[in-house]
């Protein structure tokens, strides 16, 4: 219509871009796991916002706790501490393994990632820092430089220190033997030769997420986490473990450092627990506060420990909690990737299905025999699917075919994931004809 050209219009002239294409459609309401465009047009919302609205949108009882601290208790200097933040620190540690016992609240995942670095460096006295190279762990300066996925190339020197590790990406190792299997562990062996060369001995942690996600859905196998979280500790090292998307439940249990039987030394938790609000947090040890606290550690960013969203976190994890949301993830996923599954019989141009719980991954390729990546393959399928009623995203890193990412709310129904499927499914088949 001529009012929506005008608005478009409007996004064009004042709205600046950040690198990120503007949508095709307007959204004008998003409710449980669906968003309403101004064409009153459905479209199944299968990556919770930005990864973040785990228990869909405006669930009701996070309504009324806005409502109230809005109303009552929103937003106070700094150090003015209040029920609502004393009682998140503590019912995230029930949830936590020890010695992991304090947190603190901030706003957004590359905040909390900065933080957790800072804590690092101060506690170990060291400035190196280990990513995947196919991590994302924000977008500011520190966070961005330990971003090999697109941080990096914001131009100008990163922060000084960063090195990257070889990420656990099976499906085109060059590790992989001639009998199909991935040899992580020769793989491993290089990383840690190649990191010991470069480092100038000053290496303070490897910051990673347990699961990969914008690195294309990447999950380390069985005994990767163990054997890092050994390399590390010889070398004096922290594990910072970055669950923004992983954490409060998606993949089938509290935290995805549990499926590789490893406790972190820093855990930073941003998207989930916000459940589309920003909230941010970052837990460690008794003894790493106290270290970090007479390195001299100072944190103190305007929303610290804001009360009005650490209400909305003791919300999220109590109705994680209440509603087995681990349990809910684990079944839907199990039904999710059963229906990618059966997608990849259909379909020729799906190479991989990986993932945990309710964050799966497809990988496109675009020729079955060498299966080279397939991206422009893969976006013309998102975008189909966008048209067709459903969202999901593509990530596109280097050497990597669009790889899908579906992660809908925890709390979708069977139903609702088979309607996703359905049109997934009709996305293919229009693309490939
Ligand atoms: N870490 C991970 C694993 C993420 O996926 C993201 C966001 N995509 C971030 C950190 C950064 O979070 P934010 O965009 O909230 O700063």
């Amino acid at each position: 219509t001529e009012e929506q050209a005008m608005f478009f219009a409007k996004a064009d002239k004042y709205l600046m871009r950040t690198g990120v294409p503007f949508s095709p459609t307007i959204i004008v309401k998003a409710k449980g796991i669906r968003l309403f465009d101004v064409n009153n047009r459905q479209i199944l919302d299968f990556t919770s916002g930005q990864m973040s609205s785990l228990l869909g949108h405006s669930h009701p009882e996070i309504i009324e706790v806005v409502r109230k601290y809005v109303a009552e208790l929103d937003h106070l200097l700094s150090n003015m501490i209040t029920h609502p933040v004393v009682d998140l620190a503590e019912r995230l540690s029930r949830f936590l393994p020890l010695p992991l016992e304090k947190s603190f609240f901030l706003n957004t995942g590359s905040e909390s990632t900065e933080a957790a670095i800072k804590i690092a460096k101060l506690y170990t006295g060291r400035f190196e820092i280990v990513a995947f190279a196919a991590s994302y762990h924000g977008l500011t300066q520190g966070s961005g430089s330990a971003t090999y996925s697109a941080g990096r190339r914001n131009g100008g020197p990163c922060i000084p220190g960063q090195l990257a590790f070889p990420a656990p990406y099976g499906y085109r190792s060059p590790f992989r033997k001639p009998d199909g299997s991935y040899d992580w562990e020769a793989e491993m062996d290089f990383g840690w030769s190649m990191i010991d060369c470069q480092s100038v001995g000053s290496l303070a942690a490897f910051i990673m997420e347990p699961i990969l996600s914008t690195g294309g859905i990447l999950e380390p196998p069985h005994g990767y986490l163990q054997r890092m979280s050994i390399e590390c500790k010889k070398r004096g090292m922290l594990i910072i473990m970055d669950e923004a998307q992983t954490g409060v439940g998606r993949t089938g249990r509290m935290f995805a450092f549990e499926h590789g039987n490893i406790v972190p030394d820093i855990l930073a938790l941003s998207k989930t627990l916000g459940c589309g609000l920003p909230l941010a947090s970052v837990s460690t040890t008794a003894e790493i506060e106290r270290g970090c606290k007479e390195a001299g550690f100072l944190w103190l960013t305007t929303h610290l420990n804001d009360p009005l969203t650490a209400a909305v976190g003791n919300k999220v994890l109590e109705i994680v909690e209440r509603d087995n949301i681990c349990e809910a993830a684990a079944e839907h996923g199990a039904q999710l990737r059963e229906g990618l599954l059966r997608l990849q019989k259909k379909y020729w141009c799906i190479g991989d299905v990986r993932g945990r719980g309710l964050l799966q991954g497809i990988e496109i390729i675009s020729d079955a025999k060498s299966k080279a990546p397939g991206i422009e393959l893969g976006q013309a399928v998102c975008d189909r699917a966008l048209t067709c009623g459903l969202s999901c995203n593509v990530v596109n890193l280097p050497g990597m075919g669009g790889v899908f990412r579906l992660a809908p709310p925890v709390t979708v129904s069977a139903e609702e994931i088979e309607e996703g499927l359905e049109i997934l499914d009709k996305s293919f088949d229009f693309v490939l004809q």
